[in-house]
């Protein structure tokens, strides 16, 4: 086998890994990337076919629409949305009292 491939077989392994312990195809690419590997979007996704992913942690199917308290939970991105929100509508409501 030639280094090239074996390498990026290695990725691919890695890839349905990670896609396994939960984490969504954003963040295995991430992962990949930051060990070295190549990431690919079509790789991603073949992985993402033949690996077995678990639900969310917040007890609905894997993929599934909109926020959760886990996606709120690992997304500091999110977090810092819904504090400016809420600020913004206690703001809202203390100049209507
Ligand atoms: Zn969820």
């Amino acid at each position: 086998m030639s280094k090239k491939k074996a390498k990026r077989e290695g990725s691919f392994k890695r890839a349905i890994e990670l896609l396994e312990s939960g984490c969504s195809t954003r963040a295995a690419m991430r992962h990949l990337r930051s060990e070295g590997y190549g990431a690919d979007t079509n790789m991603i996704m073949a992985a993402y076919e033949l690996a077995d992913i678990p639900d969310c942690k917040c007890g609905r199917p894997n993929g599934h629409k909109g926020w959760c308290s886990e996606r709120v939970k690992n997304s500091p991105k999110r977090q810092a949305y819904l504090k400016r929100v809420t600020k913004h509508i206690r703001q809202q409501a203390n100049a209507v009292a």
